[in-house]
């Protein structure tokens, strides 16, 4: 699904967030990057939707090759990919149903100039909405929304724009323990049922053994454990 080669990110300022990586995500995996705190989760999942440029080697997906070699092939592999951030970017004086509606048809001015929305647009966002359980708030401001259900919504946008690959930074991270589960849950179950690929960054060993296909633990910009969960002692 994506195959990281001597993947490596030095930051302004000489700090090595990512020492040579090479590594591969396999389609339809549920993988959790884990690792504590500045260890370079963030700049790793950055590095597979082209948010970073690798100081050196690089990123390839399927049918798009070389994802950063030009404008075409970053939009390409960003046409088949959803992100969901920690603090979600949800824009939140629009409804629930406009911020998954932005999945499908773009930025906020396209939805702007699209709006209202088809009928078949609609749909498409009510049953996502639907699929994170908040069909009942599709009509609700995002900011009215608690934490978790604000995380669904973020779920549910990048659900809706039908892709092959989700990339989800600390989506748990501000949410509390029972909720952090119930969100990722739901997105687990829907990359199931949908036969989305994922790599999700988590810095709890707890979650990372309970819903992980494959946990790949970082730690200094290193990859210190690629396995099954059943394969983690504490202290990864
Ligand atoms: P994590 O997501 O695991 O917390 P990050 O990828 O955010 O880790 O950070 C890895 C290292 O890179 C840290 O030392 C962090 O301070 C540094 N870093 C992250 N982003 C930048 C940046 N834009 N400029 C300089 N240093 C950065
Ligand atoms: P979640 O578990 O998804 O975080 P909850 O189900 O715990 O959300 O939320 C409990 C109830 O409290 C929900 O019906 C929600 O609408 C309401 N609620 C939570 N936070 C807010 C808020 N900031 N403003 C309005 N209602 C809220």
């Amino acid at each position: 699904m994506l195959a990281l080669e001597s993947l490596e990110v030095a930051y302004p300022g000489g700090i090595k967030a990512l020492r040579p990586t090479t590594l591969t995500f396999r389609e339809g995996e549920f993988a959790v990057l884990l690792g504590p705190s500045g260890a370079g989760k963030s700049t790793l999942l950055r590095c597979l939707n082209g948010l970073v440029r690798p100081t050196n080697g690089r990123v390839s997906a399927p049918g798009v090759g070389d994802i950063a070699a030009s404008r075409a092939t970053l939009r390409r592999h960003r046409a088949v990919t959803g992100m969901v951030f920690q603090h979600h970017h949800l824009i939140g004086r629009l409804t629930a149903l406009a911020n998954v509606l932005m999945g499908r048809l773009g930025h906020q001015s396209t939805l702007r100039s699209l709006w209202p929305p088809s009928r078949s647009d609609q749909r498409f966002g009510l049953e996502a909405l639907e699929r994170v359980d908040l069909l009942d708030r599709a009509l609700t401001r995002v900011d009215l929304l608690s934490g978790g259900q604000q995380q669904r919504v973020g779920i549910a946008r990048a659900v809706a724009q039908r892709p092959r690959l989700i990339l989800a930074d600390e989506p748990v991270a501000s949410l509390d323990p029972a909720t952090a589960t119930r969100v990722l849950d739901l997105l687990r179950s829907i990359c199931r049922t949908d036969g989305i690929s994922a790599v999700v960054s988590l810095h709890q060993v707890d979650l990372a053994r309970h819903f992980a296909d494959r946990v790949v633990g970082v730690r200094g910009g290193e990859v210190v454990f690629d396995g099954p969960p059943a394969r983690l002692c504490d202290g990864v």
